[in-house]
């Protein structure tokens, strides 16, 4: 695992990802929030059988704030 570089928000950590990175296997992933609805994308959340805890971004989008998990499958 590589450390993991990151801007420190009022509440949520931004990550920053450039061209450079593209030869790195990543995918955006659209997901919806089981709460209010939101959709958004996330990043490098596509490993199968994985379940990761998304929050509702209510800076970035127009989220709830609310943190939730998604769980990955290859189908
Ligand atoms: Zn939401």
């Amino acid at each position: 695992m590589s450390e993991i570089e990151y801007e420190e928000n009022s509440e949520t950590r931004r990550i920053y990802k450039t061209y450079a990175d593209t030869e790195v296997a990543s995918l955006y992933v659209n997901v919806e929030c089981p709460y209010c609805g939101n959709e958004f994308q996330t990043l490098d959340t596509d490993s199968c059988g994985e379940t990761y805890t998304i929050d509702c971004d209510e800076d970035l989008e127009d989220g709830c704030g609310k943190t939730f998990e998604m769980y990955f499958d290859a189908s």
